[in-house]
């Protein structure tokens, strides 16, 4: 076959033409020996990509909450609880907005509409600074009023996410504390009332309900209330907190973390951290006030940090060895840190 092949190139295909593609063959073939090499400094240098940027900022604008949810550590919390200075706020916007930085979660241990006065300040000012930047609230819509529903709606605000943790009021007001159910509820249906009543599909609205002991009997009911009339009804997992939460907790499977690769989490006081889930700074990796983001993102704690996920050591960070929720992130991703791992393998 080999000879029947090289008898039609010697005939058809002048000699300069043989020899450029038996050039290319050999080139192509030692590439081919290599490609576990060459994938693995492509995940690196993708790995360096992310560490230069976060894609995204959660910026907890205010730390004092109305409710007391059963699943929730802040209670516990020795950090000041206050509203962000704008001086600070508009410090990291400005630095987002030099860093490309286009989406925002607007919260941390804290309810945005506590922020009576404030919260219209920190939308309006990250979508004057930022037009094109999606803006995601988490609320527990309790003080979610018709005009801050209106608001929501005219100042273009992407999504809006509230759990709503029970199909009944005897169950959620077990779990959200100091909340009430009908008024919860009001609320979340008015601002899809007032969506539609403008003829706009935003923001979107996603209802959850986290799964825990006191609620568990009521999911299939809570997903058939919410099921077309909310944007998207979740069934999310009971997060332990990194082991704060003394609530029974499933573990999963343990995967390298994304959130350390995408999401920067800032508190109202400045304290960056490495996940969402370090409620109480245990793991301080700087602070916004006398920092900037980048030098934040790209320190040597955070790069360490990932290293250490991506290599399968994430139990050596105090944090993560308590955590019953890596989140693995998308098949891309994960990918990349197979790769990643063994370009740090190759380079012994
Ligand atoms: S493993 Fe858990 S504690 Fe560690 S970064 Fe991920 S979510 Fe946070």
């Amino acid at each position: 076959m080999r000879t029947f092949v090289r008898g039609l190139a010697a005939r058809f295909i002048p000699a300069r033409g043989r020899q450029l593609l038996g050039t290319a063959i050999e080139s192509a073939r030692s590439r081919a020996y290599s490609l576990p090499v060459v994938g693995a400094r492509f995940a690196a240098a993708s790995f360096d990509r992310l560490q230069r940027a976060p894609r995204q900022l959660n910026i907890e604008v205010t730390s004092i909450c109305n409710a007391r949810c059963i699943m929730c550590p802040r209670e516990k919390m020795t950090r000041p609880m206050e509203p962000m200075s704008r001086a600070l706020y508009e410090k990291i916007i400005g630095e987002a907005a030099g860093l490309g930085i286009k989406r925002f979660a607007l919260n941390g241990y804290g309810e945005i509409f506590s922020a009576k006065k404030d919260y219209r300040y920190f939308i309006t000012h990250l979508l004057a600074r930022i037009p094109d930047a999606r803006v995601i609230i988490n609320t527990n819509a309790s003080l979610m009023t018709e005009e801050a529903a209106a608001f929501l709606i005219d100042a273009g605000v992407d999504t809006v996410h509230v759990d709503i943790d029970g199909a009944t009021a005897e169950t959620y007001e077990k779990i959200r504390v100091n909340l009430h159910y009908d008024l919860v509820v009001r609320n979340v249906r008015r601002l899809l009332e007032l969506r539609k009543a403008r003829g706009g599909g935003f923001p979107k609205v996603r209802v959850g309900i986290i799964r825990q002991p006191a609620n568990e009997h009521e999911v299939g009911q809570f997903v058939a209330q919410w099921e077309g009339v909310a944007d998207y009804v979740c069934r999310d997992f009971l997060v332990n907190r990194a082991g704060s939460v003394g609530l029974p907790t499933e573990r999963n499977v343990r995967n390298a973390c994304a959130l350390p690769w995408f999401e920067l989490n800032l508190y109202a006081d400045g304290s960056a951290v490495l996940c969402c889930d370090d409620w109480n700074v245990e793991e301080p990796l700087g602070n916004a006030r006398t920092q900037t983001i980048a030098e934040i993102w790209r320190g040597p704690r955070f790069r360490e940090f990932r290293a250490l996920q991506a290599l399968g050591r994430a139990g050596e960070i105090g944090l993560c060895s308590k955590c019953n929720w890596a989140r693995p992130g998308a098949g891309w991703f994960r990918k990349h840190v197979r790769r990643y791992a063994e370009a740090r393998g190759t380079q012994g």
